[in-house]
């Protein structure tokens, strides 16, 4: 067996590390782990340790680590054909079968599913399938997309550029000259301090408004948002905030993306983030809970409106010029349905909705009263603690004191994953949705432990 220093000399020498800070890693001075097994909601590493995974990897692992009955659906479709494509027609047992799956749980107005590999994929199909849409529709014109600030979409040329956060942009030539940001819906962060929610809802709403009249609502095709913001600091919308959002986008016939890479399959405690929101979109994507990420696949979900006028496309035009030679990859779809089978089996959309209540609310009970916790918010697993200087004023603190960091270094010197969330001192969890009380409990102690070490 390769030795631990061996592994590292070659990953340094050699492995390029997404989101990973190049240098200092090939310099071997930033923090790394390799990953040798888990199971529930339990990582191991080569070095022995075992740690609770508090964001489920990249919150995807929604089944939890270790499941056989993922595993060996994956290796039956393995020895059976692991490899089929899907173009002109054709499919597998496993696909099909997914596609119908997914239908069956999605909101009532949707059609079909479109089968990816990864989150930013899907979304790179969706915005394809928007424009195709209006040419079709004789609207040539109508091709700009809204996303907000502080969005994540993905990171490939148009998905990068959706994702309404500076580090995607920067020396990247970011963001494509379609793209359109309008403000983040957190109201923890509003500017005017004086507003209340509603004003605040109204503020997001009055501020899209001057963003489509700048535009030119004949020029846009689209708006994309995550239920509630992930990457951009885990912040669910304020009361009313979609409602208000979906009435702006029907008046000006703008299609509406919901970007339920995070939120769908169980994460919030509804199959999807659009049920529990009211959120009536024309495309869905899909990704991590979908095959909770034993293997790579994403999907667009496509309600019936979209779908017919891609039909009427590809009538006047030949077969849609869209697809990926892993489209719908046989293992990937075998992982699926395992998964959504498991997620109905352990009835765990259930148990993210409650154990997702009890966790919220054993945080905020237990740190939202401390000097610099400034916010404890969350919906089902999904939760976030932000960290100011000055609660009085909300004063933020400096971003060189790295307050954030510290407190996920400290959290995992108690073996507990947390990520420390780029849009400030935020320390975000999204655990797997089989999470126990017990598991809940020793999340929140290590939280409370942490902060006694890092803010006193
Ligand atoms: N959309 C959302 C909401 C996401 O959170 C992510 C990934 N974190 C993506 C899209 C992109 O997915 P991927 O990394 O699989 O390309």
């Amino acid at each position: 067996m390769l030795t631990n220093d061996q592994l590292s000399q070659w990953d340094r020498e050699n492995f390029f590390h997404p989101s990973t800070h190049l240098a200092q890693h090939a310099r071997g001075e930033s923090p790394s782990r390799i990953v040798t097994g888990g199971d529930g909601v339990f990582i191991e590493d080569r070095d022995g340790n075992r740690l609770l995974d508090g964001f489920a990897g990249l919150y995807c692992v929604n089944v939890g680590y270790g499941r056989t009955e993922i595993q060996d659906a994956i290796a039956a479709q393995a020895r059976e054909l692991a490899y089929y494509h899907a173009y002109v027609g054709h499919g597998t047992e496993a696909s099909i079968t997914l596609s119908k799956m997914v239908l069956d749980r999605a909101p009532s107005n949707m059609s079909k599913v479109y089968f990816g590999l990864g989150g930013s994929d899907a979304n790179e199909t969706n915005i394809k399938l928007v424009w195709y849409y209006n040419n079709i529709l004789g609207r040539p014109e109508k091709k700009k997309i809204i996303s907000r600030w502080r969005g994540y979409h993905g990171s490939g040329l148009m998905t990068g550029s959706l994702t309404g956060l500076a580090g995607f942009h920067k020396k990247f030539d970011l963001p494509l000259s379609q793209v359109k940001h309008t403000t983040a819906p957190d109201y923890f962060r509003r500017d005017d301090l004086n507003q209340t929610e509603a004003q605040f809802v109204a503020h997001c709403v009055s501020e899209l408004e001057a963003l489509i009249e700048r535009e030119g609502a004949d020029t846009i095709a689209a708006f994309i948002g995550e239920p509630v913001l992930g990457t951009g600091g885990l912040v669910p919308p304020p009361a009313g905030y979609w409602e208000a959002i979906q009435k702006v986008l029907k008046r000006h016939d703008i299609l509406m993306i919901a970007d339920e890479v995070v939120t769908g399959f169980g994460r919030l405690g509804t199959m999807f983030g659009s049920d529990h929101y009211g959120i009536e979109a024309d495309i869905i994507t899909i990704a991590k809970g979908l095959t909770s990420a034993y293997a790579p696949l994403s999907g667009s979900i496509i309600s019936d409106k979209v779908w017919k006028v891609l039909e009427q496309g590809t009538d006047e035009n030949g077969p849609i010029g869209h697809g990926w030679t892993y489209s719908a990859h046989p293992i990937g779809a075998a992982a699926g349905v395992a998964n959504l089978n498991l997620i109905d089996s352990m009835d765990l959309v259930d148990n993210a909705g409650k154990m997702g209540a009890y966790f919220n609310k054993a945080m905020a009970d237990a740190v939202g009263g401390h000097a610099h916790v400034g916010d404890v918010r969350g919906e089902g697993l999904l939760c976030a603690v932000e960290f100011v200087e000055d609660k009085s004023d909300r004063t933020f603190y400096d971003s060189s004191k790295k307050i954030g960091p510290q407190l996920a270094a400290a959290l995992l010197k108690r073996n507990v994953i947390a990520r420390a969330m780029p849009q400030g001192d935020i320390i975000g969890f999204a655990p797997p949705l089989c999470l126990s009380k017990t598991e809940a409990d020793s999340i929140v102690l290590s939280m409370a432990d942490s902060i006694k070490e890092v803010l006193g």
